[in-house]
């Protein structure tokens, strides 16, 4: 497997493509689509009337006589073709994971090229004078609102369509930095919630983004707007590219939220526990909306490469009894999702419900590292 000490970021920056620039990646990005889907029909095909399975190696291959033929848009690098293959590849082989599992699986679908939205570069291209090269595109002007880190290895650039605006997102590996320190930072245990973004088991209760809620009324009037115009229409792709915009708002506030809070909380803590959410399978249930609202599987996930960078210890802990069990002397404490106040009967503790849980994150997460982490200390 890769270099454990390695990982993954990407960094995103704003693209401004001249009208030319414009027509030349929807040109690539039609075509990738193109590919996607006759790929797609090949290995159903295959499979269908030979019960033969396509390998992606083979579909790399078939590419030689593709551009032989000097199909698709001209000067478009050999990377930019093989990845709506290689898209498809992690499709059916997310599939065939699904059918394993036993989760309802979902076939690999053909693409609509309205909505084929993004092309990754392996290699074809550079960054030459400030501005991001693409092989069979043309130099185009690039917005760097923070500095791409030097002294990293760039695997790949993707440009991404979102509505009206493009960007290119920079995939790069960089090195997890073990954190000197003279004092040990204190430990903190987090409770994911619906009430309050996030409860530390200091007390604290950080507010979500909530965006989504607020926006949604906007939103169903934009949509609404979308699906009453005629389709193909100039004025139904006006609506359509406003609605996009109204979404990638909404996902910007949410990152954002993210980005600030996982910074902070890595700033102030030397070892974090969390449950191990289940986020999948919650989005799924009733509370589905609040879920996919907070976007706490974003959040972790920044959380987690944001700790790995500063060298923040993070552990995952099965959430289990976390909210009905008492954190002062470890009863069970059956409580209803309405009651927002622990209080113990035992022990007497009243605490807030999320903090109480959040402080039993926090001793599950430090008995899985009792071994190595100076307990009594700095628990918060
Ligand atoms: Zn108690």
């Amino acid at each position: 497997m890769a270099d454990d000490s390695l990982l993954r970021r990407t960094y995103r920056y704003r693209i401004y493509p001249t009208v030319r620039l414009r027509r030349a990646l929807e040109a690539q990005l039609g075509f990738a689509c193109q590919l996607y889907n006759a790929a797609l029909e090949e290995r159903r095909y295959a499979w269908q009337g030979q019960r033969r399975s396509v390998t992606l190696y083979e579909q790399f291959r078939e590419l030689t006589a593709v551009r032989a033929a000097k199909m698709g848009p001209p000067n478009m690098s050999c990377s930019a073709m093989r990845d709506p293959l290689r898209r498809l590849d992690w499709a059916f082989a997310a599939y065939f994971r699904r059918v394993k599992a036993g989760v309802k699986p979902g076939y690999p679908r053909f693409r609509s090229v309205r909505r084929y939205d993004s092309v990754t570069w392996a290699s074809g291209w550079s960054v030459r004078d400030g501005r991001l090269a693409l092989k069979g595109i043309g130099q185009v002007k690039v917005k760097w609102h923070r500095q791409l880190p030097v002294s990293v290895v760039v695997r790949t650039v993707t440009v991404r369509r979102v509505g009206k605006r493009w960007y290119a997102c920079f995939s790069l590996q960089v090195r997890r930095s073990p954190r000197v320190l003279a004092m040990p930072l204190p430990a903190v245990g987090l409770d994911l919630g619906i009430q309050h973004f996030a409860t530390l088991s200091t007390g604290e209760q950080m507010s979500g983004p909530r965006a989504y809620r607020a926006a949604t009324g906007h939103l169903r009037v934009a949509q609404r707007r979308v699906s009453r115009r005629q389709k193909g229409s100039h004025r139904r792709q006006k609506a359509r590219l406003l609605l996009a915009g109204m979404h990638e708002r909404i996902r910007n506030i949410r990152q954002d939220h993210a980005h600030k809070l996982s910074r902070r909380l890595v700033a102030d803590f030397g070892f974090i526990a969390v449950e191990d959410l289940n986020v999948g399978g919650l989005a799924r249930g009733p509370l589905a909306k609040d879920v996919t609202d907070q976007g706490w599987a974003a959040f972790l996930t920044m959380l987690e490469y944001k700790a790995a960078e500063a060298g923040t210890r993070l552990i995952r802990v099965p959430p289990h009894g976390t909210s009905q069990t008492c954190s002062g002397c470890g009863i069970v404490v059956p409580k209803l999702l309405s009651e927002r106040m622990h209080q113990c009967p035992d022990c007497g503790l009243v605490i807030d419900r999320d903090a109480n849980a959040a402080r039993n994150v926090l001793r599950l997460g430090l008995s899985r590292q009792a071994s190595t982490w100076p307990t009594g200390a700095c628990v918060a």
